[in-house]
């Protein structure tokens, strides 16, 4: 699969000087229309999920589809949560299969923020994945995305993102320099002087929120300045909709595929603009080359109980089902029984984790630390167990270079 870690993606980027967009998607029209794009430009992407969406599609139900979009891709994938608001949206994005996360407490005061942001970071980081926070306040558009994003601008100061990065931990930082979610009123002012001086203080990978309405050379001056994380929604959603009313013009009647016929198509051409205009294209063979592909762990135990009945057992796996599945980095439990009477082992857990980390974090876990000591070590002293990766999700990633290469 050419989902990989989004640190090796931005640090690639980092270092070379160009931009990865993280685009947030809605639908499935999204989703598509942003790997075609990908794929033509041949440039590593973002698919970027928003919590303040989550009213307009179910995230649990949308996420299997993402990770199926980045396992077939060619590409360098990652799955980003945009704006999770608190430890728990975290917790779940990472669950659901997000392998970065952003925390967003930028609209609470400074000390609170590292204190939230810091939380966050700590439980990411033993799942393996990076974080990215933002300090400073970049608001909504009034009569846009005002309600989501409320209240007026903060800049960032160079000295509070230094306290801020070396307290919290992030990996990434979102700065307010001048942008604004939603759709700009003219011509946009940004403070590039402060972007170059946070870039020289930091030395870390700066994200933009905001992207729509900017000009060529503005993105241009702020990939100069250490940009390489551009969040790019409005347009995308303004070009949908301008298509949706286009295609309504010319239907007398109809109904939804008459009125979503070519949304994909417009919402993969501006993303496509971006990728050239931002550098990433052309890009995906030498970042493939140069990082391992984010590979899941799986850990299994296959054992037998003593002295328990059938509803008793029963009750213990649901039980581990439910506990363990709310660990932080654990994708999946599953539980099961041989199907033939004589097998020598009864009975298995699986549990999938999203990265190697996971597999002490979880070890440790009081949650799963309560659960083995209590319900499970004292009825299951013969069993065995094993933490391992597919070889399949090793080999996908040569599968995805050759691919690129077959194609070149
Ligand atoms: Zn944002």
């Amino acid at each position: 699969m050419a989902l990989i870690n989004i640190r090796d993606m931005l640090y690639h980027a980092y270092n070379n000087g160009y931009a990865v967009g993280a685009f947030d998607l809605v639908s499935l029209e999204f989703l598509e229309g942003i790997m075609a794009a990908a794929e033509r430009a041949r440039s590593p992407v973002i698919l970027s999920l928003a919590e303040s969406h989550f009213d307009y599609f179910d995230f649990e139900l949308i996420m299997p589809a993402v990770e199926a979009a980045a396992r077939r891709a060619h590409v360098p994938v990652a799955i980003h949560l945009d704006h999770g608001a608190s430890l728990d949206s975290a917790v779940q994005g990472i669950n659901l299969g997000c392998n970065g996360i952003m925390v967003d407490a930028s609209h609470h005061a400074l000390s609170d923020n590292m204190r939230m942001t810091r939380t966050v970071v700590n439980m990411a980081h033993a799942c393996g994945v990076p974080v990215e926070g933002e300090l400073g306040y970049v608001p909504g558009v009034e009569g846009e995305d005002a309600e989501r994003h409320p209240g007026g601008i903060a800049y960032t100061s160079v000295a509070e993102a230094r306290d801020y990065v070396e307290h919290t931990g992030v990996d990434f930082l979102a700065v307010s320099i001048g942008t604004v979610h939603g759709r700009m009123k003219g011509e946009p002012k940004l403070d590039h002087q402060r972007l170059e001086q946070i870039n020289e203080a930091l030395g870390i990978p700066l994200v933009i929120h905001g992207g729509t309405g900017l000009s060529n050379d503005q993105f241009r001056r702020l990939i100069a300045n250490g940009v390489t994380k551009i969040n790019y929604y409005t347009a995308l959603a303004d070009i949908a909709g301008a298509r949706m009313r286009d295609n309504t013009k010319s239907m007398e009647k109809g109904g939804h595929t008459g009125l979503m016929k070519g949304v994909r198509d417009v919402i993969s051409a501006e993303v496509e603009r971006c990728m050239r205009l931002w550098g990433s294209f052309d890009r995906a063979e030498e970042l493939l080359a140069q990082c391992k592909s984010w590979a899941p762990v799986e850990h299994m135990i296959i054992y037998n109980l003593a002295g328990m009945t059938r509803q008793e057992t029963e009750t213990m796996m649901a039980e581990g089902r439910r506990v363990l599945s709310a660990i932080p980095g654990v994708r999946e439990v599953v539980t099961g029984h041989a199907v033939k009477e004589d097998a020598k082992y009864r009975y298995t857990w699986l549990v999938r984790f999203c990265h190697p980390a996971v597999i002490d974090s979880y070890r440790e876990h009081p949650a799963h630390v309560a659960f083995a000591d209590k319900l499970f070590r004292p009825v299951a002293a013969e069993r065995i167990s094993i933490d391992y990766q597919t070889i399949e999700s090793v080999a996908t990633q040569e599968n995805a270079m050759t691919g690129l290469l077959k194609e070149s």
